[in-house]
């Protein structure tokens, strides 16, 4: 790379490539953003944007996720966009479609929990874990990275055109055309996976998951809800339950195999799962029963083998850089990944974060498949 500021191509406008792009603008770096749809219309508008400070100390995530989880409090005080921050209250819940489970919530401090369910546990406190709207944190990093002179380009990537031996980047195909560039990230979420014939990269899976969001009849306290529920036919299921800002509730927690679209676009919703999480919303709570549901929706996490991330240099391809397989974690740990990236490729090392324990070049070509799949969240303890 020359000693101007290198031309920075970076693929995806999910969480992550916002706040790469954001933080390569903060080092006066003006990048490229490529989006083949629009900013946060995959798995970052459509998450449940729940942030906690120690539930990954028992992984390699643990750092990574413990400096997001302060950048988080930071930039909510830095960008002056209101994306919904806010500290929250968050509790185990243990709930039965067949009831014979209830207790009195009030003394938990979650009376509105009037239904067949009892608070088992507080998982984290208003110290320890947190919130976003996903979709508005998105876009508000977008927005500052552009006006801080970052550029957004609607456009699918096709391709990256490699040069030389040893071989560097020398740009990106998108819509046919080739765009010229010093480096490149890959920050597509699931889709990262289609770059893996174009650069040597370990694959990438998407799980579906479904969400719904509806609008109680009553106002709901600033909590965060993990459910362990036994359906009418005793199986069990993982709900998560965020009261927002706006009054509105969101829930998610079931998934299914459905195989990844080609097109971010083409994401279908199952109505099933869907009424199913309505229905387990009008178990817990009668003001959550008797809300009305304003949206349902679908979208992929990305999912590498070990279920880490991929952070850091492509190997053996100079000006290459990746950054996907955040998997329940993304919302979390955009804002460290955003600063590492941009600090590794402006100035050739991440000193924030530790990048090795998500180095691309940890699997081994036996080990790129299958995939694996954390279906559920850890909870802490
Ligand atoms: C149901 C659900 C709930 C979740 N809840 C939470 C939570 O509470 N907290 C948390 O921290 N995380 C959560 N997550 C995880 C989090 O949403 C993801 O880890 C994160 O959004 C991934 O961001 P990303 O930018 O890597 O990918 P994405 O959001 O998938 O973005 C990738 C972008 O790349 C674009 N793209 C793809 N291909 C191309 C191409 N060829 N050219 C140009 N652009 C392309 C897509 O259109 C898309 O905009 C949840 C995930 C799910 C599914």
């Amino acid at each position: 790379m020359s000693s101007e500021a290198p031309r920075v191509v970076v693929c995806g406008a999910g969480v992550i490539g916002a706040s790469i792009a954001y933080h390569l603008a903060l080092r006066g770096v003006a990048s490229t953003v490529v989006e083949r749809s629009e900013v946060a219309c995959a798995a970052s508008g459509k998450s449940g944007g729940f942030l906690a400070l120690d539930w990954c100390d028992s992984s390699p995530l643990g750092p990574l996720a413990r400096a997001s989880y302060a950048m988080h409090a930071e930039l909510a005080r830095r960008i002056d966009i209101d994306y919904g921050y806010r500290q929250v209250t968050t509790f185990g819940v243990a709930a039965r479609a067949a009831g014979g489970i209830g207790a009195d919530n009030g003394d938990a401090g979650a009376a509105w929990l009037d239904g067949a369910c009892t608070v088992y546990a507080r998982l984290g406190g208003t110290d320890t874990t947190a919130q976003v709207h996903p979709r508005r944190f998105t876009r508000a990093l977008m927005d500052e990275a552009q006006r801080l002179g970052a550029t957004l380009v609607t456009g699918c990537v096709e391709g990256v055109e490699v040069t030389g031996a040893p071989p560097s980047v020398r740009g990106v195909r998108v819509d046919g055309a080739e765009m010229p560039a010093d480096a490149v990230v890959i920050a597509m979420g699931p889709w990262t996976d289609s770059a893996c014939a174009w650069l040597p990269l370990p694959r990438v899976d998407g799980l579906k998951g479904f969400s719904v969001t509806l609008e109680p009849t009553a106002p709901v306290p600033a909590q965060a809800l993990f459910v362990d529920y036994v359906d009418a036919h005793g199986e069990r299921l993982s709900p998560e339950i965020f009261a927002r800002p706006d009054g509105q509730v969101y829930l998610c927690g079931l998934s299914d195999d459905q195989p990844l679209p080609d097109d971010p676009a083409g994401v279908s919703v199952d109505a099933d799962a869907t009424a199913m999480l309505a229905r387990i919303a009008g178990h817990l709570s009668s003001a959550m029963g008797a809300g009305r549901v304003l949206k349902r929706n679908a979208c992929y996490r990305p999912i590498c083998a070990d279920a880490l991330p991929i952070m850091g240099q492509v190997p053996g391809v100079a000006g290459a850089f990746v950054a996907s397989g955040h998997n329940c974690w993304g919302i979390l740990n955009a804002p460290a990944s955003g600063a590492a990236i941009a600090e590794l490729i402006t100035a050739g090392e991440s000193t924030r974060v530790d990048l090795r324990p998500f180095t691309p070049a940890r699997f081994s070509a036996a080990a790129a498949s299958p995939v694996g799949r954390g279906a559920t969240r850890p909870l802490p303890g």
